[in-house]
């Protein structure tokens, strides 16, 4: 279903904003489009003439949803949804013009040279990629390869449903090979702050920061890095955190250090540290 058009001066426009029996532009195909409404039905464009190659009305709602939330996240008159980059033949789904942020929705799987691509297509065009997934096709516990690899770049999760409704979200997680063995409570993400690359802190770090520190170029304020950064007691948090992936990764020889009875207040006690750090 498809939720924004052109207008005549060329500005994205909503379909709830829409008027009906008025010309509107698609912003892929740039062919005519109209808006389609009705008591028991929600506002949503269609294109006049049917065709196959245009990817708008192959787009669930959610990922409409989620580009107008990203939309509405970023600041007024610097961010382009639909932006063309004919050099690349892409669309990226919304740019950040003067921070040079590609964001790409993905709520269907994705092959993995496809994700390759994308991020060195972008790059090659001096734009990073922060990847937003959608939680209805990843962050479950099997990952596909994509997913796997994508945890290398900047990429966050949603779960912002055909309604709108929802956030965009990181986690602390721990994985291993292409199983996610423990994820963390959301921690809501401010995609309008950037955090440009910190230097490595020396202290021994959990593995998701360690592969942040040495992959990611960049952070936002709220996610699980910046949050970290912020902690007045890191050291002490580390600690937890290597227990507690000790305890995932290397279950049986934690289960022969640890009484049962002192399992459980563990566990009690890294479930508050993460309720914190989600604060
Ligand atoms: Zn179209």
């Amino acid at each position: 279903m498809q939720f924004f058009a052109w207008n005549e001066k060329q500005h994205p426009i909503s379909a709830p904003h829409a008027l009906k029996h008025k010309d509107y532009v698609c912003p892929e195909c740039a062919r005519p489009v109209r808006l389609r409404s009705g008591p028991h039905r929600q506002p949503h464009f269609f294109h006049l003439e049917s065709h196959s190659d245009c990817r708008q009305h192959q787009k669930s709602a959610e990922h409409l949803q989620t580009q107008f939330h990203l939309m509405s996240l970023l600041p007024e008159g610097e961010c382009c949804m639909e932006r063309p980059f004919p050099s690349l033949g892409r669309i990226a789904d919304l740019t950040w013009e003067s921070e040079r942020i590609v964001f790409e929705v993905q709520c269907s799987p994705l092959p993995l040279q496809e994700a390759k691509e994308r991020c060195v297509d972008y790059r090659s065009a001096g734009f990073e990629i922060v990847w937003i997934l959608h939680q209805k096709t990843f962050n479950r516990r099997r990952m596909s390869a994509a997913e796997s690899w994508l945890r290398q770049n900047p990429c966050y999760f949603t779960d912002i449903s055909k309604e709108g409704k929802g956030k965009i979200y990181d986690q602390y997680d721990i994985d291993e090979g292409a199983s996610r063995l423990f994820k963390g409570p959301p921690l809501e993400v401010s995609l309008a702050h950037p955090v440009h690359k910190s230097p490595l802190i020396a202290s021994p770090l959990p593995r998701l920061l360690q592969h942040r520190f040495s992959s990611w170029p960049l952070s936002f304020q709220g996610d699980f890095l910046d949050r970290w950064l912020k902690d007045p007691h890191p050291k002490e948090s580390a600690l937890h955190l290597l227990q507690l992936e000790e305890r995932y990764l290397h279950p049986k020889k934690v289960k022969r250090a640890l009484f049962p009875s002192f399992r459980n207040v563990y566990t009690r006690l890294l479930t508050a540290l993460l309720k914190k750090l989600g604060a």
